[in-house]
């Protein structure tokens, strides 16, 4: 008897029977394949790609920082229930090895840059390599691989989530690259304090900038303000994210003096919550093209 005709029957005939179906569903439910993030944005590519067949659960929750996260206790027990752990690799989570190991679980550690070939920063592997929507597709596919092997019957509703959600990321793709091709070449940089941008920068032929000698962890001095101030003028750096000078006055200065515009806030390694500018992969990809369209639209650069 095919499942169509047992539901008829149980639907025509016999209500003890229909209530066995019914008891089914919740079964179904539970059915859906345990996977660990270790941070936002690879648990909103397995979301996209295991839809409804999947409960995703994120360590690093929004607006946190995954390079130096500390693990809580509830994150062993999450792993321990996990059927896959999807990391990033390339050196980003060096926490997580031992926190999986304690766990004792028998989750499928999934390593989402399999196959992307890694750029340097300094003398190790650059781990951001999901700022390249490129190499996000990579990512993708590398998940939804993952998923068809723990669950083979689900393969072909991953494939084609994946297929769908690619699709959209070709789309995001396209649109970086005739943005970058409206600016004239010599315009194409900005200065910034983030290093997170290498893969971006590599794919799309954006340059970024750091200041010279100027520490990325604490607020500049008003040396290291002259000196970002010359930097931009010979350079002729049209664009200016430094999001480490919290003191308004500062950046009102660099910007009155050198021309430059002042660009808003690029989210790199995490998403925000629901309500903040990124909630998703490609809102934060487009919330960062429009901080840089702006900041390089208006800039009127003043001469040496
Ligand atoms: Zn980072």
């Amino acid at each position: 008897m095919t499942a169509t005709n047992q539901r008829r029957f149980c639907v025509a005939a016999l209500g003890a029977v229909a209530a066995t179906v019914m008891t089914i569903i919740p079964l179904r439910a539970q059915e859906k394949i345990q996977i660990v993030a270790s941070f936002s944005i690879l648990g909103d590519f397995a979301r996209n790609v295991g839809g409804d067949r999947v409960n995703v659960t994120t360590l690093v929750g929004a607006n946190s920082d995954v390079h130096v996260y500390t693990p809580a206790p509830a994150d062993a027990k999450k792993i321990a229930d996990a059927k896959l752990v999807i990391i990033n690799g390339l050196g980003l989570e060096g926490w997580l090895p031992r926190l999986v190991q304690s766990s004792g679980g028998k989750a499928t550690v999934v390593t989402a840059t399999t196959n992307i070939t890694p750029l340097k920063l300094g003398s190790r592997a650059d781990p951001h390599a999901w700022q390249s929507v490129a190499n996000a597709k990579t990512y993708v596919a590398n998940i939804s691989r993952a998923l068809s092997d723990a669950a083979p019957a689900d393969a072909e509703f991953f494939r084609s989530n994946a297929e769908a959600y690619r699709a959209k990321l070709d789309a995001l793709d396209d649109e970086i690259r005739v943005w970058i091709a409206s600016i004239p070449s010599e315009r194409r940089k900005v200065i910034s304090t983030h290093n997170a941008f290498g893969y971006f920068a590599s794919t799309y032929g954006l340059e970024f900038v750091a200041p010279l000698g100027v520490s990325t962890e604490s607020e500049p001095s008003a040396r290291d303000i002259a000196s970002i101030i010359t930097q931009i003028k010979t350079q002729k750096i049209p664009a200016v994210f430094l999001e480490n000078i919290s003191d308004p006055r500062l950046m009102s200065r660099i910007a009155a003096e050198t021309g430059a515009n002042i660009g808003g806030t690029l989210y790199s390694d995490s998403l925000t919550d629901e309500k903040g500018d990124a909630p998703t992969y490609i809102d934060m990809v487009r919330h960062n093209i429009r901080a840089m369209r702006s900041a390089l639209a208006g800039a009127t650069l003043r001469r040496r």
